[in-house]
């Protein structure tokens, strides 16, 4: 069985020796955010997510959540529930809401690597409370004052949980397509009636109420994206002063049986006349969920990044435990009938680029964090339009990169333990199959590479880009005469300027095909992503040096960093040539003739 010990060490350097947190979070005005207090919730977090969620990870995978057809409730697997309480108790569902509305008011940046933690634990469980930020977050910006008095406060209490219902049967990435439909009521409400699928946290026995935030047309929408409102719709009916009245029209018609994370509930939910309540203006429903969508983003980003490193975990114990073979080089422990498998090239391979992937993109999920805390509370409007631009171009990275990489490194974390990381018993293939839906759902990966150049770059006309490249000249002119990190230095400005070629030369092509930005956006997203790695890299050794951690320590970043230059960031070169080969030899071949 899988075992998961918090990385608090990396963790606290990515938060306060990289990023300079505690500065931040001063200047940015959060007076309960000391350092004594940050530590205390870092190792609560750690308490927490080791010793409840983790063993609660195998149950939620073998017994799964079980659907009873007749009553239409959903049961999640033993222990789940008792977790959540645990969970709300712990004070920890409102850890980075608003006061005002019960919450605690600590930075994002601070409910991150909690996050992190959770998803590494039991990505799973994880699922439940996720959902509910999401809302809570639509109905910070976009509810009217009754209902963030009725739904927010008791979303961020933890007494209830929510959920983002938008895809139907025939409608996923293409929202335009969707039929749900709402009717305006005399009383203000609307009736909502339409089939949703996928929804996770649709119906469990976690809360008495659920709070579903839905995607429907009104009776006079136009056509396509433009005709999507948003609505709230409860399980439970509740009226404008926060009283619940019956079961509404909303009854979940099955469960999905999946590949992975089984202790999710994935909801078909029927609407039948369910009374619903509008949030924001008419037919501006997609810009309202987008506001959930992009934290949701960043969150998921963070699933990818905690599978990544529970399973390199796991990974590297066994590699020190397993006795195969002798090193090439001469026996390491010839007291021993065989040398542990650490010692050998290829096994080393796969665990330091979980290493460096992991390490590395701590700190690209951690950095969007703290934009999102820059953007909310900084008081210099052009520091807040700076930070805006730059999350936005950096979300669909963080989303798409750090869930591709973990399913990358939960596949390599896997391929250490052999036949044994196959079969059930040590949880490796489970962290492989949960891994997987994290490139797929919040925007696939291949959306995400769309969002990035289509519309943060050819859109925005590349502002975030032009931000991203302002810090890493600065980085490289910082570090001109720092020898720590002088051979970092050259390489990170090469592959910076080549980012800022090819996206020229993307933009060129595009103007005589549009084809060409969808060619383009795959590999300049993994092109954008390694870049941007490579300058967390750059900055964590040179933050390493100058800190108070130990030899090994700083070690340990300069060889991980040696080893992303040498070995990772190479794979810039496959996507540059993907890029600069244009659309042509995707789009030459007709449809009808792949099978010919
Ligand atoms: C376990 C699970 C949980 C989920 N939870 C939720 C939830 O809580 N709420 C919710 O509303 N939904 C949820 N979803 C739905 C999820 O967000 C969608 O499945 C996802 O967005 C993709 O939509 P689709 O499955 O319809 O695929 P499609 O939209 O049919 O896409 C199929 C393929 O075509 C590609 N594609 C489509 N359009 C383009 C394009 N223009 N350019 C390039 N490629 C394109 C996609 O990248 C994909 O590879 C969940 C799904 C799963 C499996």
């Amino acid at each position: 069985m899988s075992t998961y010990k918090a990385p608090l060490a990396d963790m606290r350097f990515a938060l306060y020796d990289v990023l300079g947190a505690q500065a931040l979070f001063e200047r940015l005005g959060f007076a309960d955010a000391s350092r004594d207090v940050l530590d205390a919730i870092l190792d609560e977090g750690a308490r927490f997510t080791e010793t409840v969620l983790a063993p609660l990870n195998r149950v939620g995978d073998e017994v799964g959540c079980s659907y009873d057809k007749a009553s239409g409730d959903v049961t999640t697997p033993p222990g789940f529930k008792q977790a959540y309480t645990q969970y709300v108790d712990g004070g920890w569902a409102g850890l980075v809401s608003p006061v005002e509305f019960g919450g605690q008011g600590l930075p994002h940046a601070i409910g991150v690597p909690l996050k992190e933690m959770i998803d590494a634990a039991n990505l799973a469980w994880g699922n439940f409370p996720l959902l509910s930020h999401g809302a809570t977050e639509a109905l910070l910006h976009h509810g009217d004052a009754w209902q963030q008095e009725v739904f927010l406060k008791r979303l961020v209490s933890g007494e209830w949980t929510g959920t983002m219902c938008l895809t139907e049967s025939h409608c996923g990435t293409d929202l335009g397509l969707l039929k749900t439909k709402a009717v305006p009521q005399d009383d203000g409400s609307h009736t909502i009636s339409g089939t949703k699928i996928f929804i996770t946290a649709g119906e469990h026995d976690f809360t008495d109420n659920i709070v579903h935030l839905v995607l429907a047309r009104l009776p006079d929408a136009p056509a396509g994206s433009k005709g999507i409102s948003m609505f709230i719709v409860p399980k439970q009916r509740v009226d404008r002063d926060g009283n619940v009245g019956a079961r509404n029209g909303v009854r979940c018609g099955a469960i999905e049986h999946k590949m992975g994370i089984h202790g999710s509930a994935t909801c078909v939910l029927n609407l039948d006349d369910a009374q619903g309540w509008l949030i924001g203006e008419p037919h501006k429903g997609l810009a309202a969920m987008f506001t959930m969508m992009n934290t949701a983003r960043l969150a998921v980003g963070l699933q990818g990044l905690g599978l990544s490193d529970c399973a390199y975990q796991n990974a590297l114990a066994y590699s020190r435990d397993r006795l195969q073979m002798r090193s090439l080089s001469g026996a390491k422990f010839p007291d021993k009938p065989a040398d542990p498998i650490i010692v050998h090239p290829d096994v080393r391979r796969m665990l330091l680029t979980c290493k460096a992937l992991t390490e590395g993109g701590r700190l690209l999920g951690y950095h969007g964090a703290s934009l999102v805390d820059v953007v909310a509370h900084t008081p210099d409007a052009e520091e807040r339009a700076q930070a805006d631009v730059l999350l936005g171009f950096l979300t669909p990275i963080i989303k798409a990169c750090l869930t591709e990489w973990g399913v990358e490194c939960t596949y390599h974390a896997l391929q250490c333990f052999g036949g044994h990381g196959y079969i059930h018993e040590h949880g490796m293939e489970q962290f492989a199959r949960d891994a997987r839906i994290t490139t797929l759902y919040e925007g696939t990966t291949g959306i995400q590479a769309l969002d990035l150049m289509g519309r943060k770059i050819v859109q925005q006309q590349g502002a975030g880009l032009r931000v991203f490249l302002g810090m890493i000249e600065q980085f490289c002119v910082d570090h001109a005469g720092n020898a720590a990190v002088a051979e970092f230095v050259a390489p990170l400005r090469e592959t910076a300027a080549l980012w800022q070629q090819i996206t020229l030369q993307v933009g060129k092509q595009a103007m005589a095909n549009a084809d060409e930005i969808g060619a383009a956006a795959y590999d300049y997203l993994f092109y954008s992503g390694y870049v941007a790695l490579a300058y967390w890299w750059a900055r964590s050794v040179a933050a390493a040096e100058t800190s108070a951690h130990s030899e090994a320590f700083k070690a340990a970043k300069r060889e991980t960093a040696r080893f992303y230059f040498a070995r990772i960031l190479p794979r810039t070169m496959t996507h540059a040539a993907a890029i600069a080969s244009g659309a042509g030899t995707l789009m030459a071949l007709d449809g009808d003739r792949f099978d010919a």
